[in-house]
Formats: C-alpha cells, sequence, structure tokens
C-alpha cells in the first residue's frame, strides 16, 4: 500500500456481532472517504423489496443463520462491478467464512488486485452481549440507538423520524447467542485464514466508538508500508 494514499484501499472489516463494524465502517468511509459495503444492508434491503427472495432471506437472517456462501459472493461481486468498487470498498461483513475469503481472493486476483488490510475489532463475548442486549433500531431508517452507550433524545423513538424504535429480530436474546455460536464456527477460521495471509490489525474493540476508530486509522497507517 503506498503511503499517504487511501484513495484506492480495499479494506475488510471483521469483528464479532456488536463490536461496531457498522458504526465504524461508517465513520471510516468518513475519515477514508471510501464507501461502505454491508452485505448484512443488501441483504436486508432484499428483504425489504419482498418476493420469494426477500422471503427466503428473511428466514434466514431471522433464524440467526447465514445466507449460503455461492449466493453471498455473487450478491458481492455484481455489486461492487456494478457501482465499479473494485479499487475501493470498505466491506463490512463480507467475508463471513472460509469459502467466501477463498471466492473473494480469486475475484479480486481475476482483476489484478488484493487486499490492502484486514482490519479485526477485538471483542469479549461478555462485551457482545451487553451491548448487542441493548440495541434498538429505527424501522424507518435503520439508524441504531443503544440503552445504554447511545440512547435517542426521545426514549423510544428515532432522533432522525421519530419512527418507534424496535428490537432487531436477529437482536433477540436467543438469537444473538446463535449469531455468536455462528460467528466463532465460522467466522474465527477466517481470522486465522488472514493472519497466514499477514494482512490483519487487530484492534481492542473495548472502548468508546471514537477512541476505536482512532486506533483502526493508526492501525491502518503502521501498516501503510506492508
Ligand atoms: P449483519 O448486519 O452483518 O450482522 O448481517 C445480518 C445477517 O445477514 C446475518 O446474520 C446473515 O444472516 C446475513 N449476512 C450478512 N453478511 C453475510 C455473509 N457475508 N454471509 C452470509 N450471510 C450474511
Amino acid at each position: 500500500m503506498m503511503a499517504g494514499n487511501t484513495s484506492g484501499m480495499r479494506i475488510v472489516l471483521l469483528g464479532p456481532p456488536g463490536a461496531g463494524k457498522g458504526t465504524q465502517a461508517k465513520k471510516l468511509v468518513d475519515a477514508l472517504g471510501i464507501p461502505h459495503v454491508s452485505t448484512g444492508d443488501m441483504f436486508r434491503r432484499m428483504v425489504a423489496l419482498g418476493g420469494d427472495l426477500g422471503v427466503r432471506i428473511q428466514a434466514i437472517i431471522g433464524s440467526g443463520h447465514l445466507v449460503p456462501d455461492a449466493e453471498t459472493c455473487e450478491v458481492v461481486e455484481t455489486f461492487l462491478t456494478r457501482e465499479s468498487l473494485w479499487d475501493r470498498f470498505m466491506l463490512d461483513g463480507f467475508p463471513r467464512t472460509v469459502p467466501q475469503a477463498e471466492t473473494f481472493d480469486s475475484m479480486l486476483s481475476k482483476r489484478g488486485k488484493r487486499l490492502d488490510a484486514v482490519v479485526a475489532i477485538d471483542l469479549s463475548e461478555q462485551n457482545v452481549l451487553a451491548r448487542l442486549g441493548g440495541r434498538k433500531s429505527c424501522p424507518k431508517c435503520g439508524s441504531v440507538y443503544h440503552d445504554v452507550s447511545l440512547p435517542p433524545k426521545m426514549a423510544g423513538l428515532c432522533d432522525r423520524d421519530g419512527a418507534r424504535l424496535t428490537v432487531r429480530e436477529d437482536d433477540q436474546p436467543e438469537k444473538i447467542l446463535e449469531r455468536l455460536r455462528v460467528y466463532v464456527r465460522q467466522t474465527q477460521p477466517l481470522l486465522d485464514y488472514y493472519e497466514r495471509a499477514g494482512s490483519v490489525r487487530r484492534v481492542d474493540g473495548t472502548a468508546d466508538a471514537g477512541e476505536v476508530s482512532a486506533r483502526i486509522l493508526a492501525a491502518l497507517r503502521d501498516g501503510q508500508n506492508d
């Protein structure tokens, strides 16, 4: 990666559910000017569009399981191609499994490209449960709040549009445990995969969002001469 040049960055953000990947991706997009690409958001948009596909995806997401690898990779490849984003992306929530990472690597190398950095936000299981336990979302605009760390100005209502906040189906307590189990089983080996490639920058996620994004930016800067 070229020192001081952040315009052509290909970054993957990893971390357990609740580690603040979405929040961090948005902050880093502002700081680095590269687009945030979230597979979770893509799938939620597909659900909102309805139809057979939407209903099927909704059932998978609602159960806390993962959308099949082939389908997920196809959605990502189509999106990055359509939006001309092969040179600059902050991927949040993808890859989630080793087969997805392998497929993604071959999609990149087919285009003569490679990842610049994999940022892994570390968070203990105890912290994951505490964070996701209080999470509320706006069903209208998708804004995310937290009972303790990020409460809305008016209890239970979205700051942006006043809609009544809800607990996302996959943030219900039993679903949180299932997502964590899925993460440990499928995403942990992904860290090993990227560790072997030597591209992982680990960042401690147990701080407020501003501090964590400062740590991530520092980790990306430290690796600029890799
Ligand atoms: P997220 O908002 O990233 O937590 O994603 C919400 C849900 O979308 C996940 O629990 C999965 O069901 C699905 N999903 C998101 N990204 C992926 C992926 N890379 N592979 C498979 N399923 C995914």
